[in-house]
């Protein structure tokens, strides 16, 4: 019933990560904050999916202007 292999932690933790991990990893990190998912809907400026998370459909401008008169 006992299984000594069983209790040993995956190795991942303590292995560095290769080079191509770090750019792939790189690469996600870019394309989500990167990516044009819409436009504004006042002035029609491409939006990223981060800035669609921030200000949903205005973009920065034009959130500020709506909502704090800036
Ligand atoms: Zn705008």
């Amino acid at each position: 019933m006992y299984k000594p292999n069983s209790k040993k932690r995956p190795t991942m933790e303590s292995k560095k990560p290769t080079s191509n991990q770090i750019a792939s990893f790189a690469e996600v990190v870019r394309h989500v904050h990167h990516e044009i998912v819409t436009t504004c809907e006042y002035c029609g400026r491409p939006m990223t999916r981060s800035d669609v998370n921030d200000y949903g459909s205005f973009c920065e401008t034009c959130y500020m202007k709506e909502y704090y008169g800036l």
